[in-house]
C-alpha cells in the first residue's frame, strides 16, 4: 500500500479528481487473487484504486505500471 501511494505521488504530484477537481481521496488495493492457476503470469498485477472523497469518482492504476518511469 505505502508503495502504491508513493508511486502515485511520484507519478502525479498535483494529482486532482478527473470529474469535479478536488483534491482528496481514499485509496484501496486490489489484490492479484483472480488469475487462473496456469495461465496467470509472474507479472504483479495488484491495482491501486483512488475515489474522490467528494464525488465518488474511482480511478485504478496497475501498480507495476505506475512505478514504471513514463516514457516519451
Ligand atoms: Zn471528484
Amino acid at each position: 500500500m505505502e508503495g502504491a501511494r508513493a508511486a502515485l505521488r511520484r507519478r502525479f504530484p498535483d494529482l486532482h479528481c478527473l470529474r469535479c477537481g478536488a483534491d482528496s481521496f481514499l485509496v484501496r488495493m486490489w489484490q492479484d487473487g483472480s488469475l487462473v492457476p496456469g495461465v496467470a503470469s509472474d507479472a504483479d498485477n495488484r491495482v491501486v484504486e483512488i475515489i474522490c472523497e467528494n464525488c465518488g469518482f474511482q480511478e485504478k492504476h496497475v501498480v507495476r505500471l505506475l512505478e514504471t518511469p513514463a516514457t516519451g
